[in-house]
């Protein structure tokens, strides 16, 4: 059921099913247009909830623009569905240029040959190519693609004025918007309460953990009275959440790190292995794989915030990317 959370504003409950996730908060901003925040994944129960929360509100998807806060499936898979002519779908550049870039093969069979230098089997990975909601769930092609947004550019929807607020980490192109005459910010995957936002490695970028610490520095401070994020119930004090968040990733550094100088020449995957993960499963062996490929690729997030610092260094050992604590490398060179 579509919730209202204040005049003109609407929290749309769309349900992930079999994710971990369990939820995405779409935002329903109304007036003369719509603006329609974020929109589920590419699948049958997401569109069902959607339609159903949409023909509650009674919105005119003729006159509803979309802001899609991130590239991720899980928020862009029902804009070309949702799309009529005449209207946005708005994304930032950099996420413009990726999310199309995900409809090319070459791409992912790219992004698997790096995981499995990284330490996956490609008899895992033949099973992912299947089975990832990043490449299977997400929309078919837009016709005229999206419409561009860059920091800083302001949305007007039902009296509010809304600011883009580029906070890459999470993706390189991830927005926030704020509507500072409220105090409301969508801070959609940016900020999330009881779970934690994934980081990864995104190819091309060479500290996205850096660029995500980073950015909850530039949203901290903000003055914020209603934080909405896009997943879960839950939200909170957005200060207090930024400093739970950055303790949260030093913690794992320092966890990362330590493995690292303990047990040298260890791949990205067997470091994640012997991390800390608050996943229901007994050992790693037993994690399910998709669990698998974010865990790894957030462990490498991290290897590279360390890498870039000076702390660890990575060879290529037969096909296989292998890390070292700095003091380790020289004694082993
Ligand atoms: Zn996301």
């Amino acid at each position: 059921m579509a919730e209202q959370l204040a005049p003109g504003l609407w929290r749309l409950n769309i349900p992930l099913e079999g994710n971990p996730l369990k939820n995405l908060n779409s935002f329903l901003i109304t007036g003369e247009r719509n603006l329609l925040i974020d929109t589920g994944f590419n699948q049958p129960a997401c569109k069902r909830a959607m339609d159903d929360q949409l023909r509650e509100i009674g919105a005119d998807l003729n006159r509803t623009d979309i802001f899609l806060t991130h590239l991720h499936s899980d928020h862009t898979g029902l804009s070309t569905y949702l799309h009529r002519p005449g209207c946005a779908v708005f994304l930032s550049g950099t996420d413009a240029i990726r999310r199309e870039e995900y409809s090319h093969e070459e791409i992912w069979r790219k992004k698997y040959a790096s995981y499995v230098e990284n330490g996956f089997t490609w008899e895992e990975m033949n099973w992912l190519w299947d089975s990832n909601p990043a490449k299977m769930e997400g929309p078919e092609p837009l016709d005229g693609g999206f419409d561009r947004l860059d920091d800083g550019a302001v949305l007007e929807y039902g009296g509010r004025k809304l600011r883009c607020i580029l906070t890459p980490g999470h993706t390189p192109g991830h927005l926030c918007l704020y509507d500072a005459c409220n105090g409301v910010l969508f801070s959609s995957d940016h900020v999330l309460f009881h779970i934690t936002p994934n980081i990864c490695r995104w190819e091309g970028v060479p500290d996205a953990l850096g660029d995500y610490l980073e950015s909850l520095d530039k949203v901290k401070d903000l003055p914020v009275k209603m934080l909405l994020p896009a997943h879960r119930e839950e939200t909170g004090d957005l200060r207090q959440r930024a400093e739970e968040l950055k303790a949260h990733h030093a913690h794992r550094l320092d966890n990362a790190e330590r493995i690292v100088a303990e047990s040298p020449g260890l791949t990205a995957y067997e470091i994640t292995g012997r991390m800390q993960w608050s996943i229901r499963a007994r050992n790693w062996t037993e994690f399910p794989l998709t669990q698998k490929f974010f865990a790894v690729g957030e462990a490498m997030a991290h290897l590279d915030w360390l890498e870039v610092r000076g702390k660890v260094t990575h060879r290529l050992e037969n096909g296989k990317i292998r890390y070292y604590s700095i003091d380790n490398h020289k004694g082993v060179d």
